[in-house]
């Protein structure tokens, strides 16, 4: 073991923050258990040891039109393309009803760079949906993906955006479409996306105008060591200038995996192996973001293992069209995927959104 490896291990126990030289000597020299062993004791800085929480969700895909062609992405169609929909208000509270009958509190809206859509056409479509559903059901309703592309469209700042939407009742808009926030990496994958810095920006404006948003990241595409890393340290910077601004910080980071069918792209899935110590590295590196989720969308039950690679959240998923169809499979076994989280030594507990800090609300049952 080198010198680097031991400082990593020494700052790791000591409760001090690692840097890159760190990072990697933990990456290429740190055994399973041990990667297992550093990030329960982060894990357990924030949360109680024996416990994971999760909530029923959904990702209900609006609308597959889409023009940033990312090579990675098997869900979306170019506008004219045979087999494009755009879901009006009443075919998704069809939708949404099925989620809210399978026992569903969340549902997150995730759809393409709609040409067509302008932020007035969300804003109001949100207003209806807080009207419809109430305290009832809880809304992801956009990602800072949708919303950089909606906000450009129409020719308005991220403040103004976000503004009208806030006035539309919207709470939330996640950190999802963010892959791997490298420029590389975007240049390689979907160069007409954005820019990392953008990203950040819109975040940013979300941030500031009192909505909640999260941390997001996707591995297994072609992105080397040094980008995930590149990924991780700007989040980590982002996140302490959000906690020193005294306004909203990121609420969670969620690593899910890439899923290689049907994609231009195409590759292979990493490992379970590998995204279980990828998951510690992000637990130990991530020493300011409070949750950390495991994905069972893209892991199924495998993901439950990460409770034990510092993770203390998952979802149970009900559907999710995008990574469905690159490859993902949802099970509505919960109560089978709870076990195995028992079995794992953690006691399942329910929980409701999270809140302005990070926190957890109660359950609506
Ligand atoms: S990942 Fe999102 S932005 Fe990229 S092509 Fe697919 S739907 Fe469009």
């Amino acid at each position: 073991m080198t010198d680097t490896f031991d400082r990593a291990v020494a700052r790791v126990r000591a409760g001090e923050r690692i840097d890159r030289a760190d990072a990697t000597a933990l990456w290429n020299e740190a055994d399973d258990a041990t990667l297992s062993e550093l990030a329960t004791l982060v894990r357990a800085r924030f949360h109680p040891p024996d416990r994971a929480t999760y909530l029923v969700m959904a990702i209900v895909n609006y609308t597959n039109v889409c023009v940033a062609r990312c090579d990675y992405c098997a869900f979306y169609k170019f506008p004219g393309e045979a087999g494009t929909y755009l879901l009006s208000f009443e075919e998704l509270v069809k939708r949404i009803d099925v989620v809210a009958g399978l026992g569903g509190q969340l549902v997150g809206f995730n759809g393409g760079f709609h040409p067509d859509l302008s932020v007035a056409d969300y804003a109001e479509l949100f207003r209806r949906l807080h009207a419809h559903y109430g305290e009832r059901l809880a809304f992801y309703e956009m990602t800072i993906a949708e919303f950089m592309f909606v906000a450009k469209r129409s020719r308005v700042s991220y403040a103004d955006a976000v503004a009208e939407l806030r006035a539309a009742g919207v709470q939330w808009i996640t950190g999802g479409g963010a892959e791997v926030l490298d420029d590389a990496f975007r240049l390689r994958h979907s160069p007409g996306k954005y820019k990392v810095e953008d990203f950040y920006d819109a975040q940013r404006a979300v941030l500031e105008a009192g909505l909640g948003s999260t941390g997001t990241m996707v591995i297994g595409f072609d992105e080397s060591f040094e980008e995930r890393l590149n990924h991780l340290d700007r989040l980590r910077s982002f996140q302490d200038e959000r906690l020193a601004s005294g306004g909203r910080a990121l609420a969670s980071f969620l690593c899910w995996t890439y899923k290689p069918y049907h994609t231009e792209l195409g590759g292979q899935e990493v490992s379970t192996r590998e995204y279980l110590r990828h998951l510690a590295l992000c637990r130990i590196w991530l020493d300011n973001i409070v949750n950390l989720r495991t994905s069972v969308l893209t892991r199924n039950e495998d993901a439950l293992l990460g409770l034990r690679y510092g993770a203390n959240d998952f979802d149970l998923p009900t559907e999710d069209e995008v990574t469905q169809k690159a490859g993902a499979t949802v099970s509505l076994e919960f109560e089978h995927i709870l076990g195995t989280a028992e079995k794992l030594g953690f006691t399942p507990v329910k929980r409701g959104p999270w809140g302005a800090a990070g926190e957890f609300r109660a359950a609506r049952e």
